[in-house]
């Protein structure tokens, strides 16, 4: 057990403080004469969990005074259609954000519709010039949940730099950028995925551990080292109904130095961090 009491990094309230700073630089730039950004979302179908991620970032925009338009199309648009409703996003200078909510129906080809989004415009950093730019280092759009991560650690004045990370998972939009965000920031970086041998053993050499895989009760305590920072990524439904990350919070806990609590860990650090790429496409200062 480490000697440490384990602070829980509220990402509820980083969020909210996030927030309140996001809206004080909109109105101050609309003070100024700026123009009021804008961000479209685009959903296509009739997805329940999608239509509630729109929601919610539909109302967050409106608490900090970002233009919000929701675009619901059929599940019957065909592709051409959807790259029609992009193009026209694309030109229209009132939106300097646009968002396309996945996942799309299956006669629609993801990777197509997410080229055809401006790199310009493109907030959720899914385009392959904003991966590329990720890459290097010199980016606008950082991917909005690994981005979030790493202004919680920041907030909750844990650095990165030289320490080990292990990142759990390699996906296109959480582990691979997560892990590119974390090297940028000066530390040794581990990514695991399904077919890592001894993951145990490489997440106990983890200074900081972070894990997106969606499994419930995957991050145990014996993957754990005494005073680890632990990062909960994963959102998982219970049978029961309830929301549950990865780690298995009540074991992990003691063990840790800092954790992500599920919910209101990194979750609401998604949706803060869609608004600051918002404020960066249109050219707004962003907060601390
Ligand atoms: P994904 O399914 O695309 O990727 C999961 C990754 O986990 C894969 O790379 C896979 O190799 C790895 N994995 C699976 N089984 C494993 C095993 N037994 N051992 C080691 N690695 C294993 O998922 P994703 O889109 O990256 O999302 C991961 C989790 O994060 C999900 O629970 C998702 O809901 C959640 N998520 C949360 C937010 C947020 O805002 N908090 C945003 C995006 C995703």
């Amino acid at each position: 057990m480490s000697d440490n009491v384990t602070k829980i990094i509220n990402g509820k309230e980083i969020s909210a403080t996030l927030r309140a700073k996001i809206a004080q630089k909109v109105a101050a730039h609309i003070d100024n004469g700026g123009q009021r950004p804008g961000l479209a979302v685009i959903l296509v179908g009739e997805d329940p969990a999608s239509a509630v991620y729109v929601r919610n970032k539909h109302k967050a925009c409106e608490e900090v005074g970002v233009y919000s338009e929701v675009i619901k199309l059929p599940e019957s648009t065909t592709q051409n259609e959807l790259l029609a409703v992009i193009d026209s996003l694309n030109n229209n200078s009132d939106i300097h954000g646009i968002l396309v909510q996945l996942p799309l129906p299956k006669h629609i080809d993801k990777q197509t519709v997410i080229n055809a989004i401006s790199a310009d415009k493109d907030v959720d950093a899914f385009h392959p010039v904003n991966i590329g730019k990720v890459m290097t280092g010199d980016y606008k759009f950082a991917p909005c949940t690994p981005a979030g991560v790493m202004y919680l650690l920041k907030a909750s004045g844990v650095s990165t730099e030289g320490k080990h990370c292990v990142v759990i998972g390699r996906s296109d939009i959480v582990g691979k950028p997560m892990a590119m965000l974390m090297l940028h920031s000066g530390a040794t970086i581990t990514v695991c995925h399904s077919r890592t041998r001894d993951l145990a053993g490489v997440c106990r050499d983890a200074d900081i551990l972070v894990s997106a895989v969606g499994k419930a009760g995957f991050v145990t305590a014996d993957m754990v080292k005494d005073g680890a920072v632990v990062v909960d990524v994963g959102i998982n439904r219970l049978p029961d109904g309830k929301l549950a990350g990865d780690v298995a919070y009540d074991e992990v806990a003691p063990k840790a130095s800092y954790i992500t609590p599920v919910p209101g860990g990194v979750g609401p650090m998604t949706i803060a961090m869609l608004l600051m790429n918002t404020l960066a496409a249109a050219d707004i200062e962003l907060p601390d």
